[in-house]
């Protein structure tokens, strides 16, 4: 069964669309003008959504935004995604929030800093950036042996099983 956001697209109600993206009015909305971004097919967090689509959501939500800025001389706007349900996602579907904001509009998203001990910190920063590199590295593999594979060798196959194995 098609989920909820899925449904909308289905029925054609999108005040706004492109390719791989739609806009909707939220349906209970948290602010006036509240709207949802979401990707025309059924992807369920960020990190499941193709590029391709993702290049459509971006300027989507920065349209949504201006045009709710002119429309409705709004103060501000949230753009908001909460990816998974640890962070509050409470549909299947993958959405960006755009919240029209003004001052006294009693919602609040505010949160209190905390304090690590700075070679706690530092560590931490080294390890993602290490992590972060290394994604790249594998990232950077496949696009050589898609490239490899499109020639079909003997010798190509060897290097990419060669190299497979040493991806986690
Ligand atoms: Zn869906």
């Amino acid at each position: 069964m098609a989920c909820f956001e899925c449904n909308l697209v289905e029925k054609g109600s999108a005040i706004a669309k492109e390719k791989h993206a739609s806009a909707f009015l939220h349906v209970l909305p948290a602010t006036i003008g509240h709207t949802i971004v979401i990707p025309t097919r059924h992807y369920p967090i960020l990190e499941g959504v193709p590029d391709e689509a993702f290049e459509n959501l971006a300027p989507l939500t920065k349209k949504i935004s201006q045009v709710l800025f002119d429309a409705l001389e709004c103060q501000g706007t949230n753009i908001l995604i909460n990816n998974g349900t640890g962070a509050g996602q409470d549909s299947s579907h993958f959405m960006i929030h755009v919240l029209p904001r003004r001052e006294g509009d009693g919602l609040h998203f505010g949160w209190r800093p905390q304090s690590f001990p700075e070679a706690y910190l530092n560590q931490f920063e080294e390890a993602l950036k290490t992590t972060l590199q290394e994604s790249a590295k594998v990232e950077q593999h496949h696009a050589v042996e898609a490239l490899k594979t499109l020639k079909e060798t003997e010798s190509t196959r060897t290097y990419q099983i060669h190299h497979l194995r040493r991806i986690p």
